[in-house]
């Protein structure tokens, strides 16, 4: 049986008096790519931050790895990259691989430096992510896209088995979102690290993801992707809040 890496069991959240999340169960197992999609204020933010621990649930219990939160200590074995990440200016001075490093502070601690085999770590999480080539490169300099790139490097130089993305695209180029997608279906499939990735999206990441959950502030659909995309699109818009129309929806039988 696969080891299950996050479990969410009845989980509710307020802000105040306001219901943000009610009664949450999900599950993400090792080598799953899990799409967690919602509209804009369905509650996905603050789900992620649960899971990261930033928040405690008003309701219910998340275990990682099998630990309760409040015991996890394994921190880098949760790799986050959020969508203000890629916030660099052109005059920040750091290169692309002192960046990549800096994911590697919580293993070697914040004064210590780094080794030559750290620096060849950090080099391969730049390989992965098809950025090695701008190792030297300012970190600024680069587009919103190779910078969402270096982040994930980032969180990949600590070999997490989990990466945890929040709108990883926003910022990135549409024509660049394919291939920012295509190399986070490789990471899964080749490299076997399990992906939670949140979007607003409903339509290409379902294509890449194994399992995809539908959340406005409670969950209205889990389970594999094939299942997802035999939604009917009516079934969709009745949960997501308007009338949506998914390009890759099973055609209509004429
Ligand atoms: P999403 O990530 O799906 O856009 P969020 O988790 O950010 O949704 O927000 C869910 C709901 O909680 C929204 O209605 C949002 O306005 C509200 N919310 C988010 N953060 C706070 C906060 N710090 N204080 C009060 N309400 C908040």
């Amino acid at each position: 049986m696969k080891n299950i890496l996050i479990d969410c069991e009845n989980v509710g959240f307020h802000y105040g008096h306001s219901t943000v999340l009610e009664d949450i169960n999900l599950q993400v197992k090792a080598g799953e790519f899990w799409a967690l999609i919602g509209p804009n204020g369905s509650g996905k933010s603050t789900l992620i931050k649960i899971i990261l621990g930033l928040l405690a649930p008003d309701e219910g219990v998340v275990k990682l790895f099998g630990k309760s939160i409040g015991t996890f200590k394994q921190r880098e074995r949760i790799g986050f990259v959020s969508q203000k990440s890629n916030s660099f200016n052109s005059g920040f001075p750091a290169t692309v691989l002192e960046v990549v490093k800096s994911g590697l502070t919580r293993k070697v601690g914040l004064f210590k430096s780094f080794s030559k085999q750290d620096e060849r770590h950090a080099l391969d999480a730049l390989k992965i992510v098809k950025m090695d080539e701008f190792s030297n490169s300012n970190i600024g300099e680069l587009s919103g896209g190779q910078q969402q790139r270096v982040f994930i490097a980032r969180a990949l130089v600590g070999e997490p088995d989990l990466l945890i993305m929040d709108e990883p695209t926003v910022g990135i180029d549409q024509k660049n979102v394919a291939s920012f997608y295509s190399m986070l279906n490789d990471l899964n499939r080749e490299h076997g690290i399990a992906i939670l990735l949140v979007t607003h999206e409903i339509d290409l990441v379902t294509e890449l993801a194994s399992h995809v959950a539908c959340l406005n502030r409670s969950i209205h659909f889990h389970g594999i992707q094939s299942d997802y995309k035999n939604m009917d699109d009516d079934d969709i818009s009745s949960w997501y809040g308007h009338p949506v129309r998914r390009v890759h929806a099973p055609k209509e039988e004429v």
